[in-house]
C-alpha cells in the first residue's frame, strides 16, 4: 500500500465511525467508466457507485445540468409548488404504469415511504386493519428501523433490537409458503425482481406473474423495490416489466440523479389515495438540484435507449461468461443476472480472486464472499466488458495453476 493510500487510511480511522469495511483503495477522480486512485493508478469501474453512476463518471450532459441549475435555484423545501419535480415526475411516469410520484432522498426511505402509504391505504381507503408486510429471504431494502426489519436478516439487524413490528419473510420461489402467510392483517407483499444484495438472483418471471395472481386474490397489495434492479439497469426499464406485471408501487433511488442522493416512490392513482397533505414529508425530497439533474438522467436514458443497450451488452457478456465457465468449471459454479446486473459465482477464492482483479485494474462487488457482482455503467464500452472477463480467465487459470 502506498504512502497516499495509509495516510487517508490512517486519517480516517481518526475521524469517522466505523461503520464501513472499506475495499483498499481511495479513489480521488472519475471519468466515465474510469477511475483513478490517489498513486494515479486506473482502473475499469464495473460497480458503477453500486449501480448508481449509471451514465458514467462526471457524465458531461448531466455536469451541465447540475451547473445550469447550481446557478438558479437549490432548495426551497416542499412548502412551495416547484417546476423542476415536474419535469422529472411527468418523464420517470411516462416509463410505468404509475400515475403518481413522491420524492425523497435514498432507496430505505423510498421503502419506508411505500411501506407507510401501503398501511395507511389499508387503514383509511380499505378501512381494513391490515399492516403486515411479507418480504423474501435474500431480499435487501435498506438500513433504517423500518427496512432492516422488512429485510428480516439477523446479521444486519445485530445489536439494532428492537425492530418495528409488522413484518414477516417467507423463502421465494415458494407459493405455497407465501399463501399460507398471508392473513387478513396482511398490506403488502413486498420484493426485488432481481435481489442485488441477495448476489444478484433474478426471480423467475413466471414465479413473480403467481404473486402477482395471490396478491390480486386476497386484495393486497403488491410492491417492487427497483432501487438496484430499476431504471434500465436490466434491459427494460424496470425490471418488473419483464415478468409483465403491474406492482400498485414501485420504489427508486440509486442511479435516479446519477450520484446525487435521491429516491423515490411511484405508485398508482389508486394506491396514492393513501397520503393527504401532511401524512408523509422530507425536507430535502424533491429539490430543485437533484431534481432537474435526475431529470436529465431519465432524458438520456429514454433518448439513449438505455434499457435495451443494457440488455444487449447484458447478453452478450453472460454469453461470454458462460463461456469462460466451461473452461473454469471446477471454479466457476453460476453465472446469473439480467441485462447489466451480473453475478458470478465462484466455488471457492471469491476474496482472492476479487483481489486480483482489482490488481489488474477492475473494480467489481463481491457479495457473500464468493459472488463477484458487476453493475457498470450501462454506457460502458463493450471493450471493457471484454477485457474485464480475458482479465478474469487468466486470474481464474492462475488460481487453478496455484492450486495443483
Ligand atoms: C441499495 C438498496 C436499498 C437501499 O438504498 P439506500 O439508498 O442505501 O438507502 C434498498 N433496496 C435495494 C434493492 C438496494 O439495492
Amino acid at each position: 500500500m502506498s504512502k497516499a493510500f495509509d495516510e487517508i487510511r490512517n486519517e480516517e480511522q481518526n475521524l469517522l465511525c466505523r461503520s464501513y469495511s472499506r475495499y483498499p483503495l481511495a479513489i480521488a477522480r472519475g471519468q466515465g467508466s474510469r477511475l483513478w486512485d490517489v498513486d494515479g493508478k486506473e482502473y475499469v469501474d464495473l460497480l458503477a457507485g453500486i449501480a448508481v453512476i449509471a451514465l458514467g463518471h462526471c457524465n458531461p450532459e448531466v455536469c451541465e445540468a447540475l451547473e445550469t441549475q447550481a446557478h438558479k435555484l437549490w432548495h426551497v423545501s416542499n412548502l412551495f409548488y416547484q417546476r423542476e419535480q415536474l419535469d422529472l415526475a411527468a418523464r420517470l411516469l411516462s416509463t410505468t404504469h404509475h400515475d403518481k410520484a413522491f420524492f425523497c432522498n435514498s432507496g430505505a426511505e423510498a421503502n419506508e415511504a411505500c411501506i407507510k402509504l401501503a398501511r395507511r391505504y389499508m387503514r383509511k381507503i380499505k378501512n381494513r386493519d391490515a399492516c403486515e408486510i411479507i418480504s423474501l429471504a435474500g431480499c435487501f431494502h435498506g438500513r433504517t428501523l423500518g427496512t432492516l426489519a422488512l429485510t428480516c436478516r439477523d446479521s444486519l439487524s445485530d445489536g439494532f433490537q428492537p425492530l418495528p413490528d409488522g413484518f414477516r419473510q417467507v423463502p421465494a420461489n415458494d407459493l405455497a409458503a407465501l399463501e399460507a402467510a398471508i392473513s387478513p392483517a396482511t398490506a403488502a407483499v413486498f420484493l426485488e425482481c432481481v435481489q442485488g444484495e441477495g448476489g444478484i438472483v433474478p426471480l423467475p418471471a413466471d414465479y413473480l406473474r403467481a404473486v402477482e395472481a395471490l396478491c390480486r386474490k386476497h386484495d393486497i397489495l403488491l410492491i417492487c423495490d427497483e432501487v438496484q434492479c430499476g431504471l434500465c439497469r436490466t434491459g427494460k426499464f424496470w425490471a418488473f416489466q419483464h415478468a409483465g406485471i403491474r406492482p400498485d408501487a414501485i420504489s427508486v433511488a440509486k442511479s435516479l440523479a446519477n450520484g446525487l442522493p435521491m429516491g423515490a416512490m411511484l405508485a398508482t392513482a389508486e394506491m396514492a389515495k393513501g397520503f393527504e397533505a401532511g401524512s408523509h414529508a422530507t425536507t430535502f425530497g424533491g429539490g430543485a438540484l437533484v431534481s432537474a439533474v435526475a431529470a436529465k438522467v431519465i432524458e438520456i436514458m429514454l433518448r439513449d435507449d438505455l434499457a435495451a443497450r443494457a440488455g444487449r451488452l447484458g447478453d452478450i457478456m453472460r454469453e461470454k461468461l458462460i463461456d469462460l465457465q466451461s473452461r473454469h468449471p471446477q471454479m466457476v459454479r453460476e453465472v446469473r443476472g439480467q441485462g447489466l446486473m451480473i453475478g458470478i459465482e465462484l466455488a471457492s477464492g471469491g476474496r482472492k480472486a476479487w483481489q486480483k482483479l482489482i490488481d489488474n485494474g477492475y473494480i467489481c462487488n463481491l457479495s457473500h464472499e464468493k459472488t463477484l457482482r458487476l453493475l457498470p455503467p450501462l454506457t460502458i464500452d463493450e471493450k471493457d466488458l471484454d477485457d474485464f472477463t480475458k482479465a478474469l480467465d487468466s486470474i481464474l487459470s492462475e488460481m487453478e495453476a496455484e492450486k495443483n
